[in-house]
């Protein structure tokens, strides 16, 4: 028996879908050179090498707990009523170096960290005592091994702790401070320059005249970039003259690991500038994929180090959904990354939904744990509802409507507070 063929009026063939767009610029990156970075500086950056443990972890039995060092089977018989009795000869405090015995039939006071004496196989916790100093009543026996870490319980000498291509985030930044690393081979933050076009743009905090907006995406997509863990800046916007495009562009690329221009790359018009600028070259392809907001994408290389460069469309929402979905898994890829994607989930709509057919549809929504509740105000220009959005609700292309109760796929675009721009790291 054959599958059944897909709905053929649902495939519009002249658009490219999502997963083949994002696939095309994903083989097209190529991740930046590894370098060396400082330990502190290394964060957000991704891992060019494996880090291995330069010695055990713990490197020493040391005691996991406030207590006394002792032979466990001194403590086997000890109760409330009839405790083990010991003398304590001496206090071993977390960073002494010595190297204690603790004679048969004595206790030492030990601390939290502190290395074992030879001959103790366990601590007996403080709470278990009378606490005492020159001798100690245990109340309760203890285990060999009690509360003991073992030389190598977390890892041993020649491990690997970290492999390559993994993002150095706060654990894995005590993982290389633990295995005594001062400098790391890692990707850096890719460098990122947005530049907004259009002769309508004006600066905020300027006045405004009728016929002119305030640019809005150049500050939004910089942003977004940091979140994503780039070294992103934001360049004044430029106008829609096609002499002067080209150049305009041109000059970002000495600072440049991704360029991503925002507007001027509809339908072909004559006041699509960027498109046609680019399109002479011939190292950028102009797609129409098949989703709503944000059908026209750009994606290429420009100048003679082939900078990758992201035409995103101009209309502030189309260009933050067209980020999320293109520009964050190649910015992790620049970093030889995979890690980027939005975070998807499952929820059920609180309301209906219509998307048009063809095209899968990113609504902006409100995800309050397992319901969504899409927002009025769906124009990919309507940017305050983009502003109270917290995820994307998919509806897929051969939907043209989901009633209220559905269960769609949802993406998650709350994400861990974004990096400040500092210049140093990584570079
Ligand atoms: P375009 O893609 O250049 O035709 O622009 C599409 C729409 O997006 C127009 O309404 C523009 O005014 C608007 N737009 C373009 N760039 C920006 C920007 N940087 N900030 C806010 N709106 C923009
Ligand atoms: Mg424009």
């Amino acid at each position: 028996m054959t599958e059944a063929a897909p709905d053929a009026a649902t495939v519009d063939a002249s658009l490219t879908t999502v997963e083949a767009y994002q696939a095309a610029i994903l083989r097209a990156i190529t991740p930046l050179p590894p370098v060396s970075a400082e330990l502190a500086g290394a964060e957000g950056c991704v891992l060019a090498e494996d880090v291995t443990a330069a010695v055990s972890l713990p490197s020493f039995d040391n005691s996991s707990m406030d207590g006394y060092a002792v032979r466990a089977a001194e403590t086997t018989h000890s109760s409330e009523r009839a405790p083990a009795s010991l003398p304590v000869t001496g206090e071993i405090a977390a960073g002494d170096t010595a190297a204690y015995r603790l004679a048969p039939g004595t206790a030492m006071r030990i601390m939290t960290g502190a290395r074992l004496p030879d001959g103790a196989d366990a601590v007996v916790p403080v709470e278990w005592t009378n606490g005492g100093d020159a001798h100690v009543d245990v109340y309760r026996p203890a285990e060999p091994g009690h509360a003991v870490r073992y030389i190598g319980g977390d890892a041993t000498a020649g491990e690997t702790l970290l492999s390559a291509g993994v993002r150095m985030r706060p654990m894995q930044i005590a993982v290389a401070a633990s295995a005594g690393r001062k400098t790391l081979r890692v990707r850096p933050r890719p460098r990122v320059v947005v530049l907004s076009t259009g002769n309508e743009l004006t600066e905020p905090g300027t006045p405004l005249v009728p016929g002119r907006i305030w640019d809005s995406n150049s500050y939004m997509i910089a942003a977004a970039a940091r979140e994503a863990g780039a070294f992103a800046v934001r360049r004044s916007a430029v106008p829609d003259d096609p002499a002067g495009m080209l150049p305009a562009l041109e000059e970002q690329l000495a600072g440049a690991d991704l360029l991503i221009t925002t507007g001027g790359v509809s339908m072909g018009g004559e006041h699509d500038v960027v498109k046609a600028a680019l399109q002479s070259l011939g190292t950028v392809t102009f797609r129409k994929v098949a989703m709503q907001p944000g059908m026209p994408q750009g994606f290429g290389t420009i100048g003679a180090g082939q900078v990758p460069i992201f035409t995103l469309p101009g209309n502030p929402v189309s260009a933050y959904v067209s980020f999320q979905l293109f520009v964050r898994p190649a910015i992790a890829a620049l970093q030889g990354a995979g890690d980027l994607r939005l975070p998807s989930v499952r929820a059920t709509l609180t309301a209906g939904v219509r998307s048009p057919k063809g095209r899968r549809s990113y609504l902006r929504g409100v995800l309050d744990g397992g319901q969504v509740t899409p927002l009025s105000g769906q124009g990919s220009h309507q940017i305050a509802a983009l502003g109270k959005a917290n995820a994307l609700i998919i509806v897929p292309e051969d939907e043209t409507s989901l009633p209220q109760g559905d269960t769609v796929d949802v993406l998650v675009l709350s994400q861990p507070t974004g990096q400040m721009n500092v210049p140093f790291i990584c570079l």
